[in-house]
């Protein structure tokens, strides 16, 4: 059987004016995943348009097209979908977008799938073998044993500057509602890991030394965590991952994670509102001290990069600026901003539509850089505005040099000079990287940055 696998781009990532490093980072691995269950003698081709640009009309024929849109690359999805569909192919369709709305998706598939695939995809595989397979798919086991290999022979190593993703679990124990995590998860287990064993096996197998862990929240099984730390202790790897505030301040989990390698932390903060926390069920942060989460990270030599969103329903147009202070002031290296988004089927989407608050739903336009809602306490013009002068704002010089002063001593200080400088003000040296084929070529600079700074605890 022949079978293509698309991860098809939003318009940014494939402009041909310049491709921002966010999407060259590191490979998803959701495609290759699914690869991992197709017989030896299949032939599979896995296309990443975030990295990779794709003539489909030069593209073979297979006798299966898989695809995998986000939101915002629902519209690419769909015509890669229905191009291949003219052409007599089979296509199947899965993931976050799919999940929350089937019935458009199924508009542009023959087969689509609802949740995790790993219970159905090996289902709809022998269907569809046996000449049988359905229209649709809801997921409903959720376990990652007999998990096969990801077939990282797929994926297109020098396209990213981090080639070594990794993940070893699925969900979060948390239910913020506007996360699509609890839509995707529905009729079934939300969070659930992989064996430690299995976890470790496989970061054994990655070459190199850096890795960034695409979990949801790496932290978020204490005895989980504390396992694979304890494990990958003495690998020699240096390691990215995500996490949230109370896992920060859980007592001994973080110090096991820095001697197993941690350099930096994702830390979804969203607001220093606490009205708004609550609003929106980020339960789990309320009443947390967040000046000392990032003071015991940077503490322990980890960097944080800290998410903020803007937009929520106590927010007024005071907001940009409060938060920008308050990371710069706390030494945050980096920064990531977003405007509220009501993604289809999460609680947020269905407070906000009861309330007659959705503006439109052209799916390119749920970027988390746009509004697509009525905000609460400010117009449209004032969150964009306020949104784009928070990225200037935090990413000026004097304010990357007033954060690193912020940070606990002299070596610290400059690890921060450097990565926040190295992310912000160097897009056009990393444009030219990507179209170049050669941002990998930048892998070493960053393992010098993690492993030369950090790891005191
Ligand atoms: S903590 Fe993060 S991943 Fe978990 S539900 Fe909240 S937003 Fe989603």
């Amino acid at each position: 059987m022949r079978v293509t696998m698309i991860l098809p781009a939003l318009t940014e990532a494939t402009s041909p004016l310049f491709r921002p490093i966010k999407y060259s980072l590191f490979p998803p691995l959701g495609l290759a995943t699914l690869a991992g269950y197709l017989d030896p003698d299949d032939e599979v081709t896995l296309h990443d348009e975030h990295v990779e640009r794709l003539d489909l009309e030069a593209l073979d024929t297979p006798d299966l097209l898989v695809v995998q849109p986000y939101i915002t690359s629902a519209r690419r999805g769909y015509e890669i979908a229905d191009h291949f569909r003219a052409r007599g192919v089979h296509v199947a369709m899965g993931g976050l977008h799919v999940t929350s709305l089937p019935d458009e998706a199924a508009a542009h598939a023959d087969t689509v799938f609802t949740g995790p695939g790993e219970d159905i995809w090996p289902l709809f595989l022998k269907d569809f073998r046996d000449g049988v397979p359905a229209r649709r798919y809801d997921s409903t086991l959720r376990t990652l044993a007999g998990l096969p290999p990801v077939r990282r022979d797929l994926i297109k190593r020098h396209l990213y500057l981090v080639p070594n993703s990794i993940v070893v679990s699925r969900g979060c124990p948390h239910h913020c509602d506007f996360c699509y995590k609890d839509a995707f998860f529905e009729g079934g287990k939300s969070f659930y890991t992989q064996a430690v064993d299995d976890a470790l096996a496989e970061i054994d197998r990655l070459p190199g030394r850096h890795l960034y862990f695409l979990d949801d929240h790496l932290l978020g099984n204490k005895r989980f965590a504390q396992a694979l730390f304890d494990g990958m202790k003495g690998m020699g790897r240096l390691w990215q991952a995500a996490g949230t505030v109370n896992s920060v301040l859980a007592p001994d989990l973080l110090e096991r994670a820095v001697e197993a390698g941690l350099r930096s932390l994702f830390v979804g903060f969203e607001t220093i509102n606490d009205a708004n926390l609550a609003e929106r069920r980020k339960n789990q942060n309320i009443g947390t001290d967040y000046a000392a989460a990032v003071r015991r990270l940077h503490e322990a030599g980890v960097m944080v990069n800290a998410s903020f969103v803007f937009g929520l329903d106590q927010d007024g147009p005071d907001v940009f600026d409060r938060t920008v202070e308050w990371a710069v002031g706390q030494g945050i290296e980096t920064a990531t901003f977003h405007i509220m988004t009501p993604y289809p089927s999460t609680g947020l989407w269905k407070q906000l539509e009861s309330e007659n608050r959705i503006v439109h739903r052209d799916w390119d336009l749920y970027d988390t850089r746009h509004v697509v809602y009525e905000p609460a306490r400010m117009t449209p013009r004032q969150l964009e505005d306020g949104y784009w002068r928070a990225y200037r704002d935090f990413y000026r010089w004097s304010n990357i040099w007033r954060g690193s002063a912020a940070q606990p001593g002299p070596h610290e200080r400059l690890r921060h000079l450097a990565y926040a400088g190295g992310w912000k003000k160097f897009e056009p040296a990393w444009d030219l990287l990507i179209r170049s084929k050669r941002v990998v070529r930048a892998m070493p600079a960053l393992e010098r940055t993690l492993a030369a700074f950090g790891g005191r605890a």
